[in-house]
């Protein structure tokens, strides 16, 4: 069988959910296995389905299936009007289907529907459309020799077979930010989501089709980590990995690429990213960034705004300011429209952020606000206090907060995932600079200031891949995304993330010079 019925329990809607691998443009089963990943629904705990898990074997068989496509229908054989053309064709269908899509992915993911229509399927859309700008403009150089009998060119190739391999957090826009510049610059695809949150890639995979893409072009294995995405990081004939996820498993895929065929890899791993709030700042306007900073996701965002430093002076004002905010956002079940963060996504993610919670409170550092597990279903971590609501029975306050905290502390460094903040003060610019850059990360950072000279300073000084001045968290189609240090390697969006699907070919042409031989 390779699709269920999926009844939204809160709207009463029933969606077709593709479960089978998607290859050559058909859902099928794995050749090989029987194994099965079981689609939870974070809210309730309860399964809503299962999918295939493909194997080393589906792998293989979809890797033929691009470099085919790559080699016949796609590729060097598809001109850029005609790839523009069919990823306008998939955006159209994707807003089309937004409702459905944003109930899928709310069901598999627990973020709030409205968020995941109006945001992550928001966005993607706008990013298909953005690179299907470039599909037909990627371009190379001319660049003159001797201006007499020689000239060289430059090409910018598609690079061929990739796989993508992409995590749970925001699993329809993580999609849409790997699958568009790649279709944009004729590159086929292995798409393997996470095994949390398989269906919405499912379900893209039918608007593949519709939108008239080749069979073979993009492929979809759901699979475990472990299995078919180590199986796609170390396949002979994948010519690129891009990649989303945990440093961990990012240290795994170059290692893979490196022992095999030394494919072209790029990583956007986590991070643990600080924000400085200076005493200039607009403290009521710095305090709202910071909540959306540590909540946007409940705290599940690489970007995530981890650690908040306070200048001494407006320390006492920011953090009873910030406390303020995090009581006024509503947690709740997906499909309350006044949900502004919903449970994480799963039992494992659950429970690695309460033991992080529980070791922030022996290593000694003061928990200011939450920090309080409830008892109940869903994987809500929801610190202090639960009201009864009609469907799922809860609303909860939406994070822990500690404060007196050292750079030694776990909480401190490593990377949580979940809606849990640590806040720190300091007393001049340069301690503020030397505590936020005090970590192995470099992905994202803010600061908050009403200098201007400070806020240019403080941009500069900072280690990361993205600063925010007065705001956080915002992204942008057109401006590049990416980590420094160990959050990763390359850029995605922006015209950067060309430069990752293609490779500069450099054609020299003689029509002159004769060989002076011997030499
Ligand atoms: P992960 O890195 O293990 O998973 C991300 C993706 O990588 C998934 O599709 C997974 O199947 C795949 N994967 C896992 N092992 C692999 C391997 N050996 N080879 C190739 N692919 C493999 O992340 P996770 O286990 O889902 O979450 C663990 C932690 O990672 C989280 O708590 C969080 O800290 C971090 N994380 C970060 C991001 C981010 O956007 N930076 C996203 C998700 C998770």
């Amino acid at each position: 069988m390779t699709s269920v019925q999926v009844t939204i329990a809160a709207t009463g809607k029933v969606l077709n959910v593709p479960t089978g691998l998607f290859i050559n443009n058909e859902f099928v089963s794995s050749v090989d296995s029987q194994d099965k990943i079981e689609c939870i629904d974070p809210a309730t705990e309860n399964a809503i389905c299962s999918v295939t898990a493909g194997s080393a074997t589906d792998i293989d068989l979809a890797v033929r299936a691009a470099r085919n496509a790559f080699k016949t229908s796609w590729g060097k054989n598809v001109t850029g009007f005609e790839r523009s053309r069919l990823l306008n064709k998939l955006a159209d269908l994707m807003e089309r289907d937004a409702q459905d899509l944003a109930e899928l992915e709310s069901l598999n993911n627990g973020k709030p529907v409205k968020i995941a229509r109006d945001f992550d399927i928001g966005d993607s859309v706008a990013c298909l459309r953005y690179y299907a700008g470039f599909a037909d403009k990627i371009v190379g150089q001319t660049i003159e020799i001797d201006n007499k009998t020689k000239v060289a060119f430059t090409k910018h190739d598609p690079i061929g077979v990739c796989g993508q391999i992409i995590p749970w957090n925001y699993p329809i826009q993580m999609w849409a930010w790997k699958v568009a510049p790649a279709l944009a610059c004729g590159c086929t695809i292995v798409m393997k989501p996470s095994e949390f949150t398989p269906l919405t890639a499912l379900k893209l995979s039918e608007l593949i089709v519709e939108a008239g893409f080749p069979p073979g072009v993009v492929n979809t294995i759901p699979s475990l980590g472990s299995v078919g995405g180590a199986a796609l990081s170390a396949h002979l004939d994948v010519d690129k990995i891009a990649f989303t996820g945990s440093t961990v498993t990012g240290r795994k895929i170059l290692e893979a690429a490196a022992k095999s065929n030394l494919k072209k890899v790029s990583l956007e791993l986590g991070g643990k990213s600080p924000q400085l709030v200076f005493e200039s700042a607009d403290l009521e306007e710095a305090s709202k960034w910071a909540a959306l900073g540590i909540l946007y996701n409940t705290g599940q965002d690489c970007t995530a705004g981890s650690r908040v430093y306070v200048q001494d002076t407006v320390y006492d004002a920011f953090l009873e300011k910030l406390v303020e905010k995090a009581k006024a956002l509503t947690i709740s079940h997906a499909f309350d429209e006044k949900s502004g963060g919903g449970p994480v996504v799963s039992k494992v993610q659950y429970d690695k952020i309460w033991s992080y919670i529980d070791s922030g409170k022996q290593e000694g550092a003061k928990c200011i606000l939450g920090g309080v597990k409830r008892s109940g279903k869903g994987y809500y971590v929801d610190p202090t206090s639960v009201r009864l609501l009609l469907i799922y029975a809860l609303t909860a306050y939406a994070m822990t907060v500690f404060t007196e905290i050292r750079p030694d502390m776990k909480i401190v460094k490593d990377e949580i995932f979940g809606p849990v903040l640590s806040v720190g003060r300091f007393a001049t610019e340069d301690e503020g600079i030397e505590l936020a850059n005090n970590t192995s990360y470099g992905l994202g950072a803010g600061l908050h200031s009403n200098d201007a000279s400070q806020c240019m300073r403080v941009s500069q000084a900072l280690e990361a891949g993205t600063v925010w001045v007065n705001q956080y968290n915002l992204l942008y189609n057109n401006v590049p995304f990416g980590g420094k240090k160990q959050s990763g390697i390359g850029r995605e969006l922006g015209s950067h993330a060309l430069d990752e699907y293609t490779s500069v070919k450099a054609i020299h042409w003689n029509y002159g010079e004769k060989l002076d031989w011997p030499l």
